[in-house]
């Protein structure tokens, strides 16, 4: 296997990736809240981790991916002030929590599946892991790291820290976090520092659950640190979140779950930086109007462009949304489908590239592998193309595949659907009935109809994964 390399907070570096249990990796992304439409900043956060995922893949590894969703506990403001979003939106909808949150997830699933984002092994919502957050609490109040008041049951930050005071993922003391901010507090915290790991005597507050302590409902980053070691472990290989997750949301599930534990949470924290407006100004929910794929969609663009366009920025660069960036994004999409659509059949069906695309390969998988390099590597599968219509050989179609696996914008279908266009309508719907046949493994009829499109002047190779070429033998 080549070496990965990717960039961990932790230490402030670029670092080979080291997973625990080759060749799993075991890869937890924060999920969103979800209150709101995700707007197009928070679309290319997991658009990011989608691109990290399909690359550790490329490389050989079998990635266990989670990704949580919020439904309780995420208060309007990072540090437990204010109301639950969640209820905050069902009070304004008329809808009760459960049905703003399942409408906003699958709103944020479709969205996802729109931009070719792979399935992780496992979606959690919070709400539904309510018993594995308590069991979690009451290790750490074992651990004598958290304690219980009427409020709820606070981590205590200060006697976490020490003397030093200093977090491990942000590198800020405690004073330098939360300098000029007016942390409203609750009189039973021994500081205001502390937050709240289970939050009692909120009559108010709709979604409530029995507990050791009293009736009440979980903070919102006890919620990623159950989740997370439930599905993958006590130590993950890699979190993955926004910038802004940094100074409270992740040093706070740090100094929750190694207290519980005793051993490291996460040994790669990887961010991503923020989609920023023309005038720079970071993309929030909070700024009021926020850009969704609709927008892009309503502009004539295709939803895969918005992806494209993301590949062309590296994940902890600052992404301005602009619309010359999204058509040109377009155009490169229109340019790689014009290729995989008017690809002659040989070529598809070669199964050995032509010398010259080797290099591309190894050069498109070293971008990669160096932290996540994707404008170096669209820029390489561009370069490819060009290079293929430059020589008139276009036998580069397997190494287009290798680079669509992590690109993730079907060409495959693309192809297919280029090829479909160009038969007489009797001889497609015998290839249809092939396809079925094949896949419902009724080899017995896929085997008469290849005789049959035989007999009518069509050449049939079969490939891999049900996937089948036709050639008329004198095209
Ligand atoms: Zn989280």
């Amino acid at each position: 296997m080549k070496p990965f390399y990717i960039y961990n907070t932790l230490s402030r570096s670029v670092e080979e990736l080291k997973p625990l249990n080759p060749p799993v990796v075991t890869l937890y992304s924060c999920g969103p809240t979800v209150y709101l439409p995700q707007h197009l900043g928070n679309l290319r956060t997991y658009i990011s981790w989608d691109f990290l995922r399909r690359t550790l893949e490329l490389n050989g590894y079998q990635v266990r991916h989670v990704i949580n969703v919020t439904d309780v506990g995420h208060m309007t403001s990072d540090e437990d002030e204010g109301e639950d979003k969640i209820e905050k939106t069902a009070r304004a909808e008329g809808k009760s929590p459960l049905e703003v949150a399942s409408f906003y997830l699958a709103m944020f699933q479709r969205d996802l599946a729109a931009l070719n984002q792979e399935q992780p092994m496992v979606w959690c919502r919070a709400t539904d892991h309510i018993g594995d957050m308590i069991v979690l609490i009451e290790r750490i109040v074992a651990a004598g790291m958290a304690y219980v008041t009427k409020s709820g049951v606070y981590f205590d930050v200060e006697k976490y820290r020490g003397a030093r005071r200093i977090g491990k993922l942000s590198r800020q003391s405690l004073d330098e976090q939360h300098a000029g901010q007016r942390l409203e507090h609750s009189p039973d915290k021994k500081s205001p520092h502390d937050f709240a790991l289970w939050v009692l005597n909120q009559p108010h507050h709709l979604m409530q659950w029995d507990s050791p302590w009293g009736r009440g409902y979980p903070g919102w980053h006890i919620e990623c640190s159950a989740m997370s070691m439930k599905y993958l472990g006590e130590t993950l290989d890699i979190h993955t979140g926004g910038m802004d997750h940094i100074p409270i949301h992740h040093e706070n599930e740090i100094a929750q779950s190694e207290s519980a534990t005793g051993r490291p949470f996460a040994r790669y924290f990887v961010h991503s930086a923020f989609l920023v407006g023309k005038s720079g100004s970071k993309i929030s929910k909070s700024a009021g109007k926020f850009p969704l794929l609709a927008d892009v969609t309503a502009a004539g663009l295709d939803p895969l462009a918005f992806r494209l366009f993301c590949f062309g920025a590296k994940y902890r660069s600052e992404l301005a949304l602009a619309d010359e960036g999204l058509r040109a994004a377009q155009s490169n999409l229109d340019y790689l489908r014009e290729f995989a659509r008017n690809l002659p059949a040989e070529a598809a069906a070669a199964t050995r590239d032509s010398e010259f695309a080797e290099e591309y390969r190894e050069r498109f998988l070293e971008a990669l592998n160096n932290d996540l390099n994707t404008p170096q590597a669209l820029a390489i599968a561009l370069e490819l193309v060009a290079e293929a219509y430059r020589r008139n050989d276009r036998t580069i179609w397997n190494t287009l595949m290798f680079f669509d696996r992590v690109l993730g914008i079907g060409l495959e279908k693309t192809r297919a659907a280029g090829q479909a266009a160009a038969f007489p309508p009797d001889i497609q719907a015998l290839i249809d009935e092939r396809a079925e046949a094949r896949k419902g493994r009724n080899f017995k009829r896929a085997d008469e109809l290849r005789a049959i499109l035989e007999a009518r002047g069509y050449e049939v190779k079969d490939g891999k994964g049900g996937a089948a070429t036709y050639l008329r033998r004198d095209a």
